[in-house]
């Protein structure tokens, strides 16, 4: 929704009202042709109240342009459109009434829908950390007892169970992004060193489905101020996606630039590409739309570029694939 500050909102309202009476107290319907028009439109400020503060505001706005429309009725007290006047005056109370009522109504519903598909998204999320915990946790159980029992290489053993243990590090750390509000340690940075960790980190899952993962680096470093690990877990959430998104044989390609004080980097995949409504819904927590998806990968990566004041853009279009660029500033020094 747009962001908009309400007092400059109410300001607006009471100089909208104050003109359009001005307007109206200034011209004689005899003389002026737009004098009856100008009375209705008294209706946009209390239109306006009432889209912006609900039914408070519409009643508010309502009470403030009655005052200044009482001198008129007073004054057509003994003419014969004076009933026209009162009926103008009873007309924009139901229009205040029914308008600031409809958008409160439409308010709390949207809340509601907005607690619903949160609370059916904390739900859904639990099941599938319940379900990625498990896997790991079973190797490491089976890897801990062969160890006990003496079976198998001992070295062999430890390994899968450091693997699975990152695993669920991996896991946990998502949850406690996503959960917590961004606990960011700022440093300079070479970003080529991030790109590239990130890039390793998911060779092996890249290479597991026969996808083609390429790197493309300057040859001069880009030292950012930035929480590297952060920055890091967010490409990875990236590239999983990018990786996710293809199919066997395409290329996931990521690269970092520098661009008019900004370290710009750039994933691209060739995969599924996304729609509209998936765009739109992108960084909503919980919003996925694949079986053991949590939801919370674009949400956690966009948190952490905020707080890094970077920015984020998605180029996608449905079976062309994706381009997500992300513009850190080089010399903002967060704190
Ligand atoms: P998850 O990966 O758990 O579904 P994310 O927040 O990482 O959650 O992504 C949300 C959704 O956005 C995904 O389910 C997918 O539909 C869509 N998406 C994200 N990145 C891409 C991409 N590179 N290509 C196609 N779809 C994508
Ligand atoms: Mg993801």
């Amino acid at each position: 929704m747009v962001a908009y500050n309400k007092r400059y909102v109410a300001v607006l309202i009471v100089v909208l009202s104050l003109a359009i009476s001005y307007l109206h107290y200034s011209t004689i319907k005899e003389e002026h042709a737009l004098h009856s028009i100008y009375s209705e439109l008294y209706y946009i400020p209390i239109l306006l109240g009432a889209l912006i503060f609900g039914l408070r505001g519409a009643i508010l706005t309502y009470l403030f342009v009655s005052i200044i429309y009482l001198p008129i009725v007073f004054t057509s007290w003994t003419s014969t459109i004076l009933f026209d006047k009162i009926l103008h005056v009873v007309f924009s109370g139901v229009i205040a009434f029914l308008a600031g009522f409809l958008v409160d109504r439409e308010n709390k519903l949207r809340k509601q829908a907005e607690k619903d598909r949160y609370l059916a998204g904390v739900g859904r999320v639990s099941t599938v950390i319940v379900h990625d915990l498990k896997n790991p946790l079973t190797a490491i159980l089976g890897f801990a007892k062969r160890i006990k029992e003496g079976k198998g290489t001992p070295a062999t053993a430890a390994e899968t169970i450091i693997d699975s243990a990152r695993e669920m590090e991996k896991i946990v750390y998502d949850v406690l992004d996503f959960s917590k509000p961004a606990n960011l340690t700022f440093a300079e940075e070479d970003m080529r060193t991030i790109v590239s960790r990130a890039c390793n980190s998911c060779m092996a899952k890249a290479e597991g489905v026969g996808i083609k993962l390429s790197i493309h680096l300057p040859a001069d470093p880009i030292n950012a101020f930035i929480d590297s690990s952060h920055i890091e877990r967010s490409l990875v959430n990236l590239l999983n996606n990018a990786i996710e998104a293809s199919a066997k044989d395409q290329d996931v390609a990521i690269g970092v630039t520098s661009e008019k004080g900004n370290a710009v980097v750039t994933i691209k995949d060739k995969g599924t590409g996304m729609d509209k409504k998936t765009i739109e819904n992108l960084f909503t927590p919980f919003y996925t739309k694949k079986k053991t998806g949590t939801g919370l990968g674009m949400a956690i990566a966009k948190k952490i570029i905020d707080g890094h004041h970077g920015e984020i853009h998605i180029a996608s279009q449905p079976d062309m694939g994706t381009e997500v660029t992300i513009a850190l500033p080089l010399h903002v020094r967060v704190s």
